[in-house]
């Protein structure tokens, strides 16, 4: 995935009449005729305040005369600018005399559009810590994003496999949790204890990688530019073997550490923070208020998913939590662990979401869950069961079902030189999401949208990234933008072709469609 800007798409023809727009406006008229221009497209257009118009939305009127932008909010301004530059036809004009050279004219058509989103949370997750992606890498992915009205950029920094961020006063972090000394060998499967699977090892060192604060806060002024609000994942209490891995005193068997190496395989991990543990609970403190301070926007994600309870039972110290608060056995430590983050979170001005799971228990409505499971026990008549039923209860939830919105599921392409984790998630599938589905009308309010998530397990690199990404990411994003108002596959079909020319034209590794 190379650096691209919305002005690169200045230089791709579209051929005239066909607006092809990704994410699809709310509402467009072609009006006949062109408006012929030079120079930056943003800076032709006339602005105005309109606070009728929804967050977020935008009107652009483009005639023979100009061009008019109003909105409400800055944000609403930013997204008819990337219109604008989506709405850009390009043409070489041929010499008509010797010695003439050929020039290129530059032209919008003329429309009228009004546009908004149906959703205020359009996400992009991306897990750096399965395999470590880089600074350019996500700037190129913030660019695209904006390109395409996304604006949550769920950033998952810390888990078994790796740690990513240097966190003041904890040095042995990245030392020890921001390398491991082997990888899967790539191609092939591997997920439960590292010594079954040692045969499936490359043996190669990986890292150290890890960001900076003064990385961390570069990419959040980047994404701010671009409108989209980091929201940085520190996952508690299971996926922290890393962390274990550079304090081994934070686990309930610090002896299972010895090797101070983060998880070598996939799947998921029996050690866990111990709860019982001040100490432990006083670290995750101080790396979540650190985090508050480097990341401005509002929410904080704090993980929350599987995380088995087996050492929790045995754990001298997690008993006597269990005693000492009241909590009956090991089931109900995880939900007091969330509770004590909620509410450490909202005196920092911060809301906490987290994976389906962490709403289990006894937590507090302002707790945001992130649903990514599709079946449970008790639910709302629909597949879409966990984020349903917790819309239901009153929390606001962000839907990410795995079989619609996980990236690492195979996109059943004709040829594909790609390895995923398995499932499949085809491009038609995307499309065919319904954040709602499932959610009775009076808790559809708590839906605030949903995200494509990118693990990385089996992704390896960019251009592998950014294979899984795209197309499929574009179908989400209009989802996320025009919800129940999405004109159908065939015609997202035709648009998405000469969209898919444009992105590879910009050098973006964009999958075909099938
Ligand atoms: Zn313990």
């Amino acid at each position: 995935m190379k650096m691209i800007v919305a002005a690169a798409f200045a230089f791709v023809a579209v051929s005239a009449g066909a607006l092809n727009l990704v994410p699809q406006p709310v509402s467009v008229k072609e009006t006949g005729g062109e408006l012929k221009f030079e120079g930056e497209i943003a800076k032709l257009a006339a602005y105005s305040v309109d606070s009728s118009i929804p967050k977020e939305g935008y009107r652009l009127s483009v005639t023979k005369d100009g061009v008019k932008v109003s909105s409400s909010d800055e944000a609403g301004r930013f997204y008819a600018e990337q219109t604008l530059a989506a709405l850009v036809v390009t043409k070489e004009v041929p010499p008509t005399k010797k010695g003439e050279k050929k020039t290129v004219e530059t032209s919008l058509p003329c429309v009228e559009i009004y546009d908004y989103p149906r959703y205020p949370w359009r996400g992009v997750h991306l897990d750096e810590c399965r395999h470590f992606f880089g600074k350019e890498t996500v700037k190129a992915l913030l660019d695209l994003m904006a390109m395409h009205k996304l604006n949550r950029f769920h950033w998952h920094l810390t888990e078994d496999q790796g740690w990513r961020v240097d966190v003041p006063g904890y040095p042995e972090l990245v030392k020890y949790g921001a390398v491991r000394s082997a990888s899967v060998l790539h191609g092939k499967r591997a997920s439960s204890g590292s010594k079954i699977n040692a045969d499936r090892l490359n043996g190669v060192k990986y890292g150290p990688y890890f960001y900076t604060e003064a990385d961390l806060r570069e990419i959040v002024d980047y994404a701010a530019k671009r409108h989209i609000q980091i929201v940085p994942e520190i996952e508690l209490p299971g996926h922290v073997y890393a962390a274990l891995a550079a304090y081994p005193e934070f686990a309930c068997n610090p002896e299972n550490l010895a090797e101070r190496d983060p998880r070598l395989v996939w799947g998921i991990e029996k050690d866990v923070l111990c709860i019982g543990n001040d100490k432990a609970i006083k670290f995750m403190e101080d790396v979540l208020d650190w985090v508050c301070k480097v990341f401005p926007g509002d929410v904080v994600h704090i993980g929350g998913d599987e995380c088995p309870n087996v050492r929790w039972k045995t754990c001298p110290k997690c008993q006597a939590r269990i005693k000492a608060e009241g909590l009956g056995d090991e089931h109900g430590l995880q939900p007091w662990i969330t509770r004590h983050f909620v509410k450490f979170l909202e005196a920092r001005g911060k809301r906490a979401i987290g994976w389906d799971e962490y709403l289990l228990g006894d937590v507090p409505k302002s707790a945001i869950g992130m649903s990514w499971r599709e079946r449970s026990a008790s639910g709302a008549g629909h597949k879409l069961v966990s984020g349903a039923a917790a819309a239901e209860r009153g929390h606001d939830v962000v839907m990410t079902p795995c079989s619609y919105c996980y990236l690492d599921y195979t996109q059943g392409l004709k040829e594909d030189p790609f390895f995923y984790i398995g499932g499949k998630v085809t491009l038609e599938r995307c499309y065919s999401f319904d954040p709602c589905a499932g959610v009775p009308d009076g808790a559809k309010s708590h839906i605030l949208g949903g995200q494509g998530n990118n693990w990385t397990e089996y992704t390896w690199n960019e251009y592998d990234l950014a294979w899984k990404l795209w197309p499929r990411m574009c179908a989400l994003a209009e989802v996320f933008w025009l919800g129940e108002k999405k004109p159908g596959f065939d015609d997202f079909k035709r648009r998405i072709k000469a969209h898919r020319a444009k992105l590879v034209a910009a050098g973006v590794n964009c999958a075909p469609l099938e």
